[in-house]
């Protein structure tokens, strides 16, 4: 048997950039104020995290390049051996401030602080316990650890409560959900499940990809929008949303963060964030905390989305976010509206299972402080038009 048999029988990708409606891997040339420009045509771009529009920032801009000139382009190591420079520290020493929390670990990318954190901290005879919407790289770094993973209903505290009921009283949890779901936009009750992680006897962490700069008055992220700061042990953010870079972090207790820093896998043997993003997101750490009336306009955009698809009728879910989900059902009925809408301008993420449950593919969109109310108009008027077409809303 070839062990490239799969490949050669794997048809899909091909199949749809035949019939002209392929929705990955786009090349994109230009992707500034709203806008994305692919083959030399704009479109309003309501497909991307860049939250607080931080990617074409003076400061942010000014900061990378005189990280290029001071430390030069990559640090060419680990932050084990080689590749810790004192940019890393201060970042850290600035996020644990951030968070409120007694230290911070830098990775290269979400994806791997998820991987590290949980692969590491779960061990054997212990539980990862997850929201089943949860971001594949939670998931994942439960089925790198030596631990259990089990998993209760999408922000259901009942289920939660039955599934630790259940576990052995003396072994290690770790509950860990999203702060803000990344494909329905809703906010994990950090309240509940820290109250229900108490009586279990477990510690919780919070994914805060989606919240950090966006949730919060200060934009600290989920536990902050809640109050519950000193009652979340580990709160995890990336640099590839609001901090409009690349990279990871994880924020905790000194001890957690120490062991973390010697044992976890993903960020020993990979070679560390660039000094470029590292002074990215300290020149975007400011900002979070200089510009807050960024986040008020991304609010108000958000809140303009939400009103604007609900009183068209379509079904947005749960969301309380930027993150807006334009829920189909149907994965070819998605790829052919998520066309129309690019064809007519209009740039959005069409999302099939794996990445949500079957029968409820939809176009994820999400909002950003860069946008204006005129681009806004723009998007529902077409949204209006194609949803009549295709029959989603009357
Ligand atoms: N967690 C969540 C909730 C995410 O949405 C993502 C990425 N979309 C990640 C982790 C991984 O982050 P990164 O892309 O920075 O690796």
């Amino acid at each position: 048997m070839d062990i490239f048999e799969k490949c050669l029988n794997f048809k899909d990708a091909q199949k749809a950039r035949d019939e002209g409606w392929y929705p990955y891997f786009i090349p994109i040339t230009e992707n500034k104020d709203g806008r994305a420009v692919v083959n030399g045509v704009e479109r309003i771009m309501i497909g991307s995290n860049n939250y607080l529009g931080l990617t074409y920032h003076p400061k942010v801009l000014e900061a990378a390049k005189q990280a290029v000139d001071k430390y030069g382009s990559g640090c060419t190591g680990s932050r084990f051996l080689n590749g810790t420079l004192d940019a890393h520290i201060e970042l850290e020493k600035r996020l644990a401030e951030f968070t409120r929390k007694e230290g911070a670990l830098v990775y290269s990318t979400g994806y791997q602080t998820n991987l590290g954190v949980i692969s590491t901290l779960v061990g054997k005879g212990d539980y990862a316990i997850m929201d089943k919407l949860n971001h594949a790289s939670i998931v994942d770094g439960g089925l790198l650890s030596f631990g259990e993973i089990v998993r209760f209903r999408h922000n259901d505290m009942q289920d939660l409560d039955r599934v630790l009921s259940k576990l052995e009283d003396d072994a290690g949890k770790l509950i860990i959900v999203d702060g803000i779901f990344s494909m329905e936009g809703d906010i994990a009750p950090l309240p509940d499940i820290i109250e229900i992680a108490r009586k279990y006897d477990a510690r919780v962490m919070v994914d805060d990809a989606h919240s950090i700069g966006v949730l919060g008055d200060h934009g600290r992220g989920t536990a902050e929008h809640w109050g519950v700061e000193d009652d979340v042990d580990l709160i995890m953010g990336t640099f590839s949303k609001s901090f409009a870079s690349v990279g990871g972090f994880i924020a905790g207790q000194k001890e957690v963060i120490d062991y973390l820093q010697h044992i976890s896998r993903s960020m020993i043997f990979s070679a560390s964030l660039p000094p470029s993003a590292v002074a990215t997101v300290l020149a975007a750490l400011e900002i979070i905390q200089a510009e807050p009336e960024r986040r008020e306009h991304l609010w108000e955009i958000a809140h303009y989305m939400m009103d604007g698809y609900r009183k068209l009728g379509f079904d947005i879910g749960g969301t309380e976010t930027p993150v807006i989900p334009v829920i189909i059902g149907d994965n070819m009925k998605t790829f052919l509206f998520w066309r129309a809408l690019y064809e007519d301008g209009v740039y959005s993420n069409p999302v099939v299972s794996p990445a949500v449950p079957e029968k409820s593919s939809r176009l994820r969109t999400s909002y950003m402080a860069s946008h204006t109310f005129e681009q806004m108009d723009t998007v529902l008027e077409k949204f209006e038009y194609h949803g009549k077409k295709f029959g989603l809303i009357s």
